[in-house]
């Protein structure tokens, strides 16, 4: 049973599970299991080239960012369980207990942070009735979203990244996971507002 389980091992995805990740050490995080559904292959990381993006070198490519992020969150923070290579194909139940079903298992989850793209290939029953056409695209790219409240779409869902209704840019869809990262920890923190930081200064 995940405490979360995010679906998307793109940018918002990733960067939710590093901001979740860090708070292990935080006793109102060290006991709960944050999982990411890392499916690759409809990424827009693909062919993208990054010469715009804050703190990365220009010239970078996005294919790279793709397996790097995920080496990053291993190394990083193991206790994040990474499952490759499944795609998500319904999600079913209501909060606190949602099945996520891929193509090739099922799993149990309190919440769950969707951040697939914003691709009109969406097509993970269970949350069709969530889609509305992309508010900041171009109209003629059929680029959708799903409804959402400050990135909550029901209890226990949240929706990160370009499918939450931002425009494609990689610093805004990892700040829109990171986002919701901490309003997850703010919640496990019983409403207290949480974020996470490492510094240089040892205590
Ligand atoms: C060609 C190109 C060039 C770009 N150049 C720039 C640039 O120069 N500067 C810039 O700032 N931005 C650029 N971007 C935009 C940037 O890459 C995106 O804004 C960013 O990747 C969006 O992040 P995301 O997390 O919303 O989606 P993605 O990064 O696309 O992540 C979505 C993830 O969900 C996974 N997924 C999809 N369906 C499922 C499913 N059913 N189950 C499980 N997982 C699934 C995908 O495999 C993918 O890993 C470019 C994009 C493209 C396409």
């Amino acid at each position: 049973m995940f405490d979360v389980l995010i679906i998307g091992g793109g940018v918002a995805g990733v960067s939710c599970a590093l901001v979740l990740g860090s708070a292990h050490t935080k006793p109102y995080a060290s006991d709960k299991k944050i999982g990411i559904i890392a499916h690759q292959k409809a990424s827009a990381l693909q062919e993208a080239l990054f010469n715009n993006a804050y703190g990365i070198a220009p010239g970078k490519l996005g294919a790279e960012i793709l397996t790097e992020s995920l080496e990053h969150l291993a190394n990083a923070y193991p206790h994040v369980q990474q499952i490759e290579d499944e795609k998500v194909m319904e999600v079913k139940g209501s909060y606190p207990l949602y099945t996520v079903v891929t193509n090739k298992n099922e799993y149990a989850t309190q919440s769950i942070v969707v951040a697939i793209g914003a691709s009109n290939t969406f097509a993970i029953e269970g949350l069709m009735a969530f889609v509305e056409p992309h508010k900041k695209a171009l109209a003629n790219k059929n680029r959708i979203q799903l409804k959402n409240d400050d990135h909550k779409v029901t209890d226990g869902i949240y929706v990160a990244g370009t499918l939450a209704g931002w425009r494609s840019q990689l610093a805004i869809a990892a700040g829109s996971g990171a986002a919701v990262a901490t309003d997850i920890l703010t919640l496990w923190n019983e409403g207290l507002d949480s974020q996470v930081h490492d510094s240089t200064k040892i205590k």
